[in-house]
């Protein structure tokens, strides 16, 4: 929106917060420059400057414009998120809750580096100004303490620092091995904090009252003048992609940033994403690689179990386990816990089975309001697990009213059950969505894993990530072919990740055991994860990316048709392609050989929360041209009218 300045003559500074008129109330807003042209309109003018707000960087300003463009998202909300939810002032009311950092870190030297942490760190260093530098580290090869000393070098300069994790591992764990380091310079951000917490945290770092910023993705809109760097670690984590609203992606958020702040970026994993792979192997990042074990010894040995060749004995001689569990596994278990270590089971379902189907018709419990199946909970609960309707289980299938609905398949709950009938000795914990809802039972959950008062942890991958357990020595992944079919082209790629982040868990001392029960043993996720071949995993992934046209190889956008009404989204879903295609005939030099726009397609989730969805995929041989035929396409709103939802997902994460 164009306006006057407040006097004459006075050009205010682009980032300056101001107070504006619209309609009949004010609003805040931020100056963006000068308006590149004259108006035709008669203008307001700016009433008065917005008191305590500070001037944004003008990086942040250019950044936001950035995200604006590239994410298709009003430039305005993108701003408004780089404040702070509250007032500076607020009144300091006594909590309960514990300070978001905690001050019971014990203050510790930092070890002498190894040769290939200083190897890596020499490297880093040497390149000043932008850079973006891939941190491939097998798990405790010691990233953790590279990233400690980039940030005393960076305050070490007089400057900031950022580090951005996936929410989940943001735990009093890691947050204590930074306060260790850094003390009280240590502010963190994350979406469980109270306002109040985040306006505090937030000025404690825009003021420099602390200078080190530990947060997940939101924690990049804090508008830090002063930035030495940037870490994003786990940056392989699909948490880092928000897929509502601002649909960005933090890591090429932070990396599109540290460009604009002429600062360098370190992006950090065991297995990086094949993004960042591809980019490294083309030279746009620097790759460092950390491929030893601090303590020694060798990555835990991933030992699969056929479930193909189990069903088949089982069918001849019976055995007593439930079906999900192989004698193999079920041995380790026993011996795991006789040593007194402890044991992790991973199965990424929740509840007690999949769902409940009527053996006699094939009825299949479903949501009425999404097109998915129903999950059994607590043997009579059938819930959705995307809109949260739940019914009862009735004893009579609903269809043919003959034969009762039985529990299909499995979940969380029912290894909970039968584990604690295998091993009644065992103390067990689940944790899942339904069992840890809040914060504050994920770090108990933690804490007790620690002190050793679970002897087994089931759980879904929610618990695979980041955490590190000296007395876990078995991981188990019950079912690991649950991943390989989804309808996602990064589908091999999640498994990898979860695989060999799953081995990183167990046996951190080196004398850890990973067993894989699985359907398809020759799956190349589990074939190039069982020989810890990174590598060979990315250059077989990439090819494929490469013959399908897909990311990293080319480009993609998402555009998705919502609607009330499935004629609707239909329709529109088809007034959108075709224009695409006109587009595409008119401008051939431009669009013809470069894109590929596939589609309208039922999203495979066709019904969400009683919306009808419907998606159409833009493939683009650059990022530049896919970006200028979206505009274009989208600047038509012939379709908006209509009452449908259109919206542009840039490199989309979300398939479903
Ligand atoms: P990663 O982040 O790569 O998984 P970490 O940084 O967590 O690895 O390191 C694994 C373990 O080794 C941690 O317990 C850490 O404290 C320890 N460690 C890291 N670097 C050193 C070092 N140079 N000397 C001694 N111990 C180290
Ligand atoms: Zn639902």
């Amino acid at each position: 929106l164009t306006y006057l300045p407040p006097l004459e003559s006075e050009l205010l500074e682009r980032g300056t917060s101001v107070l504006v008129p619209l309609g009949k109330r004010y609003t805040q807003g931020v100056v963006l420059g000068p308006a590149p042209v004259a108006s035709e309109f008669k203008l307001k003018p700016i009433q008065k400057l917005a008191d305590e707000r500070v001037l944004l960087p003008s990086a942040y300003v250019a950044w936001a414009e950035w995200l604006s463009n590239y994410y298709m998202f009003p430039v305005g909300q993108v701003l408004e998120s780089m404040f702070p939810p509250l007032k500076k002032q607020g009144r300091k009311r006594k909590s309960n809750r514990s300070a978001p950092v905690g001050v019971h870190a014990e203050v510790s030297t930092p070890p002498s580096l190894t040769q290939e942490q200083q190897a890596v760190l020499a490297s880093i260093k040497a390149k000043s100004g932008f850079g973006v530098h891939l941190l491939h580290g097998v798990t405790g090869s010691g990233k953790t303490e590279v990233y400690l000393n980039l940030l005393a070098d960076w305050r070490a300069q007089g400057k900031q620092g950022l580090l951005l994790v996936p929410e989940i591992s943001l735990t009093p764990q890691l947050i204590d091995r930074f306060s260790a380091r850094f003390h009280d310079e240590v502010a963190v951000l994350h979406s469980h904090l109270t306002e109040r917490e985040k306006t505090d945290q937030w000025w404690s770092m825009v003021e420099g009252n602390r200078n080190i910023l530990i947060g997940a993705r939101s924690a990049l809109f804090c508008p830090l003048a002063n930035l030495g760097g940037i870490i994003v670690d786990e940056e392989h984590e699909p948490s880092f992609k928000q897929d509502e609203k601002l649909k960005y992606h933090a890591r090429d958020g932070a990396v599109r940033l540290s460009q604009i702040l002429d600062i360098p970026i370190v992006l950090g994993s065991a297995t990086p994403s094949l993004e960042s792979w591809h980019n490294a192997q083309s030279g746009k990042y620097h790759l460092h690689s950390m491929t030893k074990r601090v303590h020694g010894g060798e990555l835990p040995s991933i030992e699969i179990v056929d479930l193909r060749a189990q069903y088949r004995e089982r069918k001849e001689t019976p055995s007593d386990l439930p079906f999900w569990l192989s004698e193999r596994l079920y041995e380790e278990i026993g011996l795991t816990l006789e040593r007194q270590d402890q044991v992790a089971l991973f199965l990424n379902r929740r509840g007690l089975a999949q769902t409940a189907q009527c053996h006699g018709c094939g009825h299949v419990a479903e949501c009425p309001n999404c097109s998915v199946t129903l999950t059994l909970h607590r043997k009579s609960h059938l819930v959705c697990h995307y809109c949260d309707y739940s019914e009862r289980l009735v004893e009579n299938c609903p269809t043919c009213h003959e034969f009762p609905l039985e529990a299909l398949g499995l979940g969380t709950e029912k290894l909970e059950n039968d584990i604690r009938e295998l091993f009644p000795g065992a103390r067990v914990a689940r944790a899942d969505r339904d069992e840890v809802q809040s914060r504050a039972e994920l770090e108990t959950l933690i804490s007790d894993m620690e002190s050793h008062k679970i002897d087994l942890l089931i759980g879904t991958q929610m618990i695979a990530k980041g955490l590190d357990f000296p007395k876990l020595n078995l991981v188990g992944l019950v079912l690991a072919d649950v991943g390989f079919h989804w309808p996602d082209f990064r589908a091999s790629e999640r498994s990898f990740q979860l695989l060999t982040q799953m081995g990183g868990r167990a046996g951190r001392k080196g004398d850890g055991k990973v067993i894989v029960q699985t359907y398809d043993p020759a799956h190349p996720s589990i074939v190039y994860a069982i020989r810890n071949d990174y590598e060979g995993f990315a250059a077989q992934e990439l090819q494929e990316r490469r013959d399908l046209l897909y990311p990293p190889s080319w480009r993609m956008a998402m555009i998705r048709v919502q609607a009330a009404e499935n004629a609707l989204g239909e329709q529109v879903s088809q007034m959108v392609v075709d224009r695409a295609h006109a587009l595409q005939n008119q401008f051939a030099e431009l669009y013809g050989d470069n894109l590929v726009v596939l589609g309208p397609a039922e999203a495979p989730l066709h019904k969400l929360r009683g919306k009808f969805r419907y998606q159409i995929m833009v493939k683009g041989r650059e990022s530049a041209k896919l970006r200028q035929f979206l505009k274009h396409l989208m600047g038509d709103e012939k379709w908006v009218a209509r009452g449908a939802k259109v919206q542009v997902d840039t490199d989309p994460f979300q398939m479903m």
